[in-house]
């Protein structure tokens, strides 16, 4: 078996923003270079570059609910 283990430095940590003009929510993929670079971030949606990180997530994250 030769299984290709998730790595760190391959799982893309997500991001989370809401948009300071339209509102809405978007989420954003960053590799951890990418992400020290301190990108700017821009709406997907109206291209306005006032967002505001909501909070840190992981691509990886379980959501169970039974
Ligand atoms: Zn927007």
């Amino acid at each position: 078996m030769n299984v290709r283990a998730w790595e760190w430095g391959t799982v893309m940590p997500s991001y989370e923003y809401v948009c300071g003009d339209c509102k809405k929510e978007f989420m954003i993929f960053l590799s951890l270079k990418e992400r020290e670079a301190n990108p700017k971030v821009s709406c997907p949606h109206c291209g306005s570059d006032k967002v505001n990180k909501k909070f840190t997530a992981f691509f990886a994250k379980t959501d169970r609910k039974s």
